[in-house]
């Protein structure tokens, strides 16, 4: 499609006057004069209205796993519009995509995950999380368990349960929150908070203080715990060996649910169609959404185990809980047809095999960086830490967590968008990137530091 022509002084005005952009400072915004207008997008490359090509790091906001530009889902949304565009799933109601896409699901999600509960995004998946356990367990009669047990510095979403079950401190005095019944535990962040540990102890270590703050709440009053599998916002944090089978074995001991949020780390993205695959853990709840459709519609989904669904059904009560996009027709075609085409391009395969593996070689390129402390990565999911002396985890004191939005900065300017997070730039691309693709994102990385390197002493030097 030929590139519309956009005013684009004219938007980003507008921008400053009527919108209030996503967790932002609207503040800077106004200062900056608006924010930059994405036009298009083609394959891994977006392009802004200055016609700058950027190579987009991040698959959108994790989320663009099959790339830009896929005629096919253009085409499935445009069938679906014309044959039926909406209709719910309130009146004991249901659309054919919307059963299929359950169907396809519980045989990608595999074992006793059979169910699917539908929702728009992230945020409501893990809000019907939070409503459908504490329902589970009165239901089965234990009432009392209510206590969700999660992680500092999680990430779940930005609704008033999905920032609560999140365990970022700055978002939780936005509004008030946490709600009741929430218990943040350690992370499993071994380069900042188990620096000097040996890998395998430092796991342990951390899944502990679950079992601990399980006997502390007292038992029989917790109802789940709930993870990301490898947290993103975060700042991409790959758990140690051996933690996520320890935290099921918690689980298993205390007869406690255990949610793993595959929001982002779902349909392929750790090479796997889940997460939790890759771990060889068996959750019993598995909020899912952005690689679900590849971002291309709103949708997320809830993966709900049989034996949960079992207790629902002897209930014989009504779930009073769903919104008026669970299982919307369009977005769920489209679902439909981003799997088929991850199924038929092999793209899981080629995270695992090939694209990750090649991720993970280029990515050693940059550990010889005098500002790098480690780089990591899980399929095609990676972080860079910097570091204010090589060999330690010593941030730039003078203001801490400001590198990674500094190298971020520079990046974008060089042609690649990357996210920057506290003392990290993290990357998570689609998953159709090309070789030469994760080559480029790692020599601008590489030269980003290096421009970005004068910024950097002279924060330390405040
Ligand atoms: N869970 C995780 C792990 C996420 O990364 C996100 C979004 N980044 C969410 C939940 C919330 O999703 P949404 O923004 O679609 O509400």
């Amino acid at each position: 499609m030929a590139a519309r022509n956009y005013n684009i002084p004219e938007l980003r005005r507008l921008d400053v006057e009527h919108h209030l952009p996503a967790q932002a400072n609207y503040a800077e915004l106004q200062r900056i004069g608006g924010s930059r207008i994405i036009t298009r997008a083609e394959g891994s490359t977006i392009y802004d209205g200055e016609g700058n090509a950027i190579l987009d790091g991040m698959a959108g906001l994790w989320c663009v796993n099959v790339g830009y530009g896929r005629e096919e889902l253009v085409r499935a949304a445009a069938e679906q519009m014309q044959e039926l565009p909406f209709y719910n799933t309130f009146f004991k109601t249901a659309t054919p995509p919307t059963v299929m896409l359950a169907a396809k699901l519980a045989e990608k999600l595999g074992g006793k995950l059979q169910h699917v509960f539908f929702n728009a995004s992230g945020s409501e998946a893990n809000d019907t999380v939070m409503r459908l356990v504490r329902y589970y367990w009165s239901l089965k009669g234990e009432p009392k368990r209510t206590v969700f047990i999660s992680r500092r510095n999680a990430y779940h979403g930005s609704t008033m349960a999905g920032a609560s079950l999140g365990g970022m401190a700055h978002m939780h005095p936005i509004g008030g929150l946490p709600i009741p019944g929430i218990e943040h535990v350690a992370q499993p962040y071994k380069f900042n908070e188990g620096f000097n540990e040996d890998e395998e102890a430092f796991g342990a270590r951390v899944a502990q203080e679950i079992e601990d703050r399980i006997i502390k709440v007292g038992p029989e009053n917790v109802a789940a715990f709930i993870g990301e599998v490898v947290q993103g916002a975060g700042g991409v944090i790959i758990p140690p060996k051996g933690y996520w089978k320890r935290v099921e074995a918690i689980c298993e001991k205390y007869g406690i649910l255990l949610v793993v949020d595959e929001v982002i780390t779902g349909f392929g993205r750790l090479g796997e169609w889940f997460g939790f695959q890759h771990f060889g853990v068996t959750p019993d709840l598995v909020p899912m959404a952005k690689g679900l459709s590849s971002g291309y519609l709103p949708i997320s989904a809830v993966g709900v185990s049989s034996d949960i669904v079992k207790v629902l059904r002897d209930g014989n009560g009504e779930f009073a809980h769903g919104y008026t996009y669970s299982g919307h027709p369009v977005a769920a075609a489209v679902a439909l047809k981003n799997i088929e085409i991850i199924e038929r391009e092999g793209l899981v395969e080629r995270v695992k095999n090939d694209a990750g593996p090649y991720f993970a070689e280029a990515l050693k390129r940059l550990e010889g960086d005098p500002l790098v402390g480690e780089v990591r990565s899980l399929g095609l999911i990676g972080a860079v830490e910097i570091v204010a002396k090589k060999g330690t985890n010593e941030r730039f004191t003078g203001k801490e967590g400001k590198a990674g939005p500094i190298v971020r900065d520079t990046c974008i300017k060089n042609g690649l968008m990357v996210r920057g997070i506290r003392d990290s730039v993290v990357m998570c691309p689609p998953l159709i990137i090309t070789h030469a693709e994760i080559d480029r994102m790692i020599d601008i990385i590489g030269r980003s530091l290096r421009e970005a390197e004068p910024a950097l002493r002279a924060l330390k030097a405040d």
